[in-house]
């Protein structure tokens, strides 16, 4: 799309003011937004009109064309990328909106999963000084200092020098078009200085799948989907498949007619993941005669 089809885009949607300032200062998103009651421009300070129609997403719009805003000048789309990530974190933060989320990959089996931002996150500052110099684009910080820093790609990505300024600290890089469009979930360009991310792999265990005629088990089933005898089992069809526990079905090909099925399940948690009577149960117990 070219810039200024975007532009049309983000207009029609009422993104390109992400919010407006209300009369006792308070941020208002067009969601939130009435006719009838005066706004501000958050960049120019500029009166925003509040639009709304049959056919008009909800959106504002400076009352006259400002002389000077940074949401109509040649790097908008950077700076309305910008406005929509502190306003979304803002929400968050303060207790409004859902926590934006990260997308990682694990370490371990690589697989790629949405991981909230940590609770611990009190503030967000926009355009924030670091001690380098450097305006980092916004500053999550835990009330003692910041902890992380996003940096909005536009046309400049962040390069050597510039993450020598970042300070040490941990950033992530996001796309301004893809921020913009959807502010809750970041999808980095690049990172650098995040923990490293296992997913709920790292409490799975490796249930081996037995082939009873007329049906597939497993044995031990932390949550009991089905006793024979006191002893739990769960049917990979309909027990399996259907639970929040199944991380994955692994099949293993040893040979023509040699075929090994394994339920991958974190069900046991941390605690039962680190017994060894827990992962006996789970792997290893026969259970006869169920069917
Ligand atoms: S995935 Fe785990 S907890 Fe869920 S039914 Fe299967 S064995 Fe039981
Ligand atoms: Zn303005
Ligand atoms: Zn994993």
């Amino acid at each position: 799309m070219t810039e200024q089809g975007l532009a049309d885009d983000a207009n029609l949607r009422g993104l390109l003011i992400p919010y407006a300032f209300g009369a006792s200062g308070e941020r208002v998103s067009p969601r939130g937004a009435a006719r009838g009651h005066s706004y501000q421009c958050p960049e120019c300070q500029e009166r925003l009109v509040f639009r709304q129609g049959e056919v008009k997403v909800p959106h504002f719009a400076h009352y006259r064309a400002p002389e000077s805003c940074r949401f109509m000048s040649e790097g908008w789309l950077h700076i309305a990328a910008k406005h929509a990530m502190f306003h979304a974190v803002s929400e968050w933060v303060e207790g409004h909106g859902p926590a934006p989320q990260l997308l990682r990959r694990c370490e371990t089996c690589r697989q790629e999963t949405w991981q909230p931002l940590p609770g611990k996150l009190k503030t967000v500052t926009m355009e924030c000084r670091l001690s380098s110099g450097r305006v980092a684009d916004l500053v999550l910080s835990n009330g003692s200092g910041p902890v992380a820093l996003v940096e909005i790609y536009d046309t400049h990505a962040v390069d050597e020098e510039k993450e020598k300024d970042l300070c040490g600290i941990p950033w992530v890089e996001l796309s301004a078009t893809e921020a913009l469009r959807d502010p809750i979930h970041w999808r980095p360009r690049m990172s650098s200085g995040l923990k490293p991310f296992r997913c709920r792999c790292a409490s799975a265990v490796r249930m081996k799948a037995i082939d009873r005629g007329c049906a597939l088990h497993v044995d031990g089933c932390p949550m009991r989907a089905r006793v024979w005898r006191g002893k739990p089992y769960a049917n990979v069809m309909d027990d399996c498949s259907a639970c929040e526990h199944l991380i994955d079905l692994v099949h293993i090909e040893r040979g023509e007619d040699d075929a090994e099925a394994y339920v991958l399940c974190d069900g046991f948690g941390k605690a039962c993941a680190d017994n060894p009577a827990a992962l006996q149960a789970a792997g290893n117990v026969h259970v006869k005669g169920t069917g």
